[in-house]
């Protein structure tokens, strides 16, 4: 994915580098876990470059503020700051050595995202994103990376390993990007897939909760297993699981995955994180290898947003759900209609899928601004399962059973020049032998909702869809707070971030954007104070919201009312056909075809 990208941007700058030979250097000292210091020497290096920190396609946790102390070896050579991100070195001898100190932000809470650096007494997560600054237009240079640990300290990542156990190797400025380095003391399993190894490792602090590990990597490798049964063989030479206690969210690379896990959840349920684990192994083809055309490459700079991603996260949550069925092991909704009742209830009470389209909800999906759809929220996940769903129903359909969603993704894997909607609709009407231009251009290039039926009905199946008071656990009615805010950039207040614009909140006027000034005379500093203040609205309530929009000033009063479910049950039709019954089986059971 990422190289190809890599490629057109190094050969594209007019200013041509002979290639420097960099060394980064990370020393951890456990006795200060504030952070860990960076070292990184160039060998052959030209006497002016730029260094910069890499900006990832998914998030910009902008840790470029954390820097400290950047400095550069030899008289005569001065580095800059030559934008938030970029550092200039100029005067510099063919051999050069830059520092810093990466000082880690404190913690928030409990956990953190399992992708951002940590460090603790025993054990630590490195990154390239967030740590080693790669040197602009030599994006083609490989990299060594040596680590400097405290006794006792073992490594796991995907970078590739060299006669020296402390030193690493990566190929280019993307696979170094792409390899997180876990630190420290960790379990360690593994297992092969035809012939590929499987690293699996879990890194706890000492008050850990204990749980049944056989089980937690035995029913990884059935999926690793179901994932590469399904493509034909592994992508990868090799592939490492990185699991952490106390951090939440998952992050997927081409050879590998940092996955929080929290123990405390698998001593309940050592299958607790198995679908989420599922959906990022998937994604070492789906986003990783098979991606939108523009996705990816090394850049420090805003990047485009991708129309694509309803089939890299869409059709990755399809088989999250599916792949571990296969497998035979147990997954949240006890069947594949139980799974699709869900989903349809979700996506139907959602007003986006019937205002934006599949194209303009995944430029969302990774947008800085949350207000992206203005009063709306978008989930590419959710739109992009539904549509690769309903695609596999008529795939099935139309060939008497005898293809599936999984050849299209066979199709896409085959396909490494990155795809267009227009690629996966020529590749879906091929594997069904039929016409889908309507269907995409309802449902991916416009906004439209699918009519589920239209395809359950091919397969013999029905959805009724009722709508229901929310209610909380003990059956009271619950009050409509959809209903959140963002910090916009430059701005010290909150702004308001609106489920949907058809609630308590949108009815009274509000709108994502305005910015908040007080709530029930209560005024609004923070994200979380806004939150907090919340939970103590009823229905009934009749609240003053202070706004600021653009230049005027306005005072809302909020009815807080309840709000409805859409609950969708899928039943079987009452006439069906000897084919929808096979089909019907094949599906139920989650069969290949
Ligand atoms: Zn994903």
């Amino acid at each position: 994915m990422l190289w190809l990208a890599a490629a057109l941007i190094a050969s594209a700058p007019p200013r041509r580098m002979p290639p420097p030979e960099v060394t980064y250097t990370v020393r951890v000292d456990p006795t200060d876990t504030s952070g860990f210091d960076v070292a990184i020497h160039l060998r052959h290096a030209p006497a002016s470059f730029e260094l910069a920190m890499y900006r990832h396609p998914e998030y910009d946790d902008r840790y470029w503020r954390y820097l400290d102390g950047v400095t550069v070896d030899g008289a005569g050579t001065r580095i800059t700051r030559a934008d938030s991100a970029v550092w200039r070195v100029t005067g510099a001898a063919s051999d050069v050595t830059v520092r810093y100190r990466l000082r880690l932000p404190p913690e928030t809470g409990l956990q953190r995202p399992a992708w951002r650096p940590f460090l603790a007494p025993t054990g630590g997560l490195v990154d390239g994103p967030h740590a080693l600054l790669y040197v602009v237009g030599a994006e083609d240079a490989p990299a060594r990376v040596v680590l400097s640990l405290p006794d006792g300290w073992r490594v796991a990542t995907p970078l590739r390993p060299t006669a020296d156990p402390s030193s690493f190797f990566a190929s280019s400025v993307a696979e170094l990007m792409d390899s997180p380095i876990l630190l420290g003391r960790f379990h360690d399993w593994s297992f092969t897939v035809d012939d590929a190894p499987h690293r699996v490792v879990y890194w706890e602090p000492p008050d850990a909760r204990p749980f049944d590990t056989l089980t937690f990597v035995s029913h990884l490798a059935g999926v690793v297993r179901e994932a590469v049964a399904l493509f034909g063989r592994p992508p990868y030479a090799q592939y490492t699981f990185l699991f952490r206690d106390r951090a939440w969210g998952a992050l997927e690379h081409p050879d590998a995955v940092t996955l929080g896990a929290p123990s405390a959840d698998l001593s309940a349920d050592p299958d607790a994180e198995l679908e989420e684990t599922a959906h990022e192994f998937f994604h070492a083809w789906n986003l990783m290898r098979i991606h939108p055309a523009g996705y990816g490459g090394v850049t420090y700079r805003p990047r485009p947003l991708s129309t694509g991603l309803w089939v890299s996260e869409g059709f990755t949550m399809f088989y999250a759900d599916l792949l571990p069925r296969r497998a035979g092991l147990k997954v949240g909704d006890s069947t594949r209609a139980a799974h699709l009742e869900r989903l349809l209830g979700r996506y139907y009470e959602n007003p986006v899928f019937a205002r934006f389209s599949a194209e303009r909800i995944s430029q969302s999906s990774y947008a800085p601004n949350p207000a992206f759809l203005g009063d709306y929220q978008g989930s590419t996940h959710l739109n992009g399962e539904v549509l690769g769903a309903m695609l596999d129903l008529l795939i099935r359909a139309r060939t008497g059973g005898r293809r599936s969603l999984d050849d299209v993704m066979r199709g896409l894997a085959a396909d490494s020049a990155g795809f267009t909607t227009g690629s996966v609709q020529r590749l879906v009407a091929r594997t069904c032998g039929c016409d889908v231009r309507a269907f995409f251009d309802r449902y991916v290039r416009h906004a439209g909702v699918v009519d589920a039926n239209r395809y359950l009905g091919l397969i013999g199946l029905h959805a009724d869809t009722a709508w229901v008071a929310a209610v909380d656990d003990s059956g009271r009615a619950m009050p409509d707070l959809r209903v959140w805010s963002y910090l916009p950039p430059g701005s010290s207040r909150p702004a308001i971030l609106l489920g949907t614009p058809f609630g308590a909140w949108g009815r009274a006027g509000l709108h994502s954007g305005d910015l908040l000034e007080s709530v029930a005379d209560s005024s609004v500093t923070s994200v979380a104070g806004f939150r907090a203040g919340l939970v103590r609205l009823r229905i009934g309530d009749t609240v003053p919201v202070v706004v600021r929009r653009g230049h005027q000033t306005l005072t809302v009063r909020v009815v807080i009312s309840g709000f409805k479910h859409a609950v969708v049950r899928i039943s079987r039709l009452g006439t069906i056909n000897d084919g929808q019954r096979r089909l019907l089986a094949a599906w139920e059971a989650g069969a290949t075809h």
